[in-house]
């Protein structure tokens, strides 16, 4: 059945609101400012078209996993969609190949999933090339689940030990909960990288002040845990057509 862009536009409006609304009780909840907690909606589970709709309804931070499909949706959004580059940051959540980060930073992107020194270096040079600085985060596998992405804590600390000097800003770290873990796992796995971060930013020197961590599912807990940055999609596009 399709659904009119009429009723998709009214669907993605509330499911917005009430992202909103819950992550500020999540906040109120943990007794933390709503401000302080950035709500990234990972499109990725939609066309230009859906985002587009997103970007209306108020969310100006959109994630993907595809570095390509951050290139790709900013052209359409700013040359079909009549979208305002500068009313939009993305954000990649992804695992990202080194050909990719040229084409990647010519939007304002920050990068949630730097996973090796050599993507990190590649994304310092581009920028300097580009006469950029990008926004970086350190991707953590707290879960020590072997299929997932992202660094050991050991391999972080070494990372930022010998980071780039130009062109990257590292922010903080970025970790998923392992999967299948119900949201009192996912809770000590953020509570781990908070620790992390709080043993790491004194000894490298940095503040670290940015924790992405918490999707749909397990949101409430992560900002009882320090998030600053929730990556939110399916919540967002529930009842909606998916690509
Ligand atoms: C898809 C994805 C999300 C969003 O997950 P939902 O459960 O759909 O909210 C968040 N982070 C990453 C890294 C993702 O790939």
């Amino acid at each position: 059945m399709n659904q009119s862009a009429e009723a998709i536009r009214d669907r993605v409006a509330r499911n917005w609101r009430d992202v909103v609304g819950a992550v500020a009780r999540a906040c109120e909840d943990a007794g933390r400012n709503p401000s302080e907690v950035q709500i990234i909606g990972v499109s990725k589970y939609v066309d230009a078209v859906t985002t587009a709709v997103l970007v209306e309804a108020g969310c100006r931070d959109l994630g993907e996993s595809r570095p390509q499909s951050i290139w790709q949706k900013a052209e359409t959004l700013k040359a079909d969609l009549a979208v305002d580059p500068c009313r939009i940051h993305w954000h990649a959540i992804g695992h990202v190949q080194r050909n990719k980060v040229r084409r990647l930073i010519r939007n304002p992107t920050t990068v949630h999933s730097v996973d090796s020194e050599r993507i990190l270096r590649s994304i310092a040079d581009q920028s300097v090339a580009a006469d950029k600085t990008t926004p970086v985060l350190i991707e953590v596998n707290i879960s020590g689940d072997e299929a997932k992405t992202g660094l050991s804590p050991q391999e972080v600390e070494s990372l930022l030990g010998s980071r780039p000097d130009n062109g990257v800003h590292i922010i903080g770290l970025m970790a998923m909960a392992g999967w299948g873990t119900d949201p009192d796992q996912a809770r000590g796995q953020f509570a781990a990288v908070r620790r992390l971060r709080d043993r790491l930013a004194p000894l490298v020197g940095l503040p670290l002040s940015e924790l992405s961590m918490g999707m749909s599912g397990d949101f409430a807990a992560a900002i009882d845990e320090g998030s600053t940055m929730v990556r939110i999609g399916s919540r967002l596009f529930e009842g909606v057509p998916r690509m």
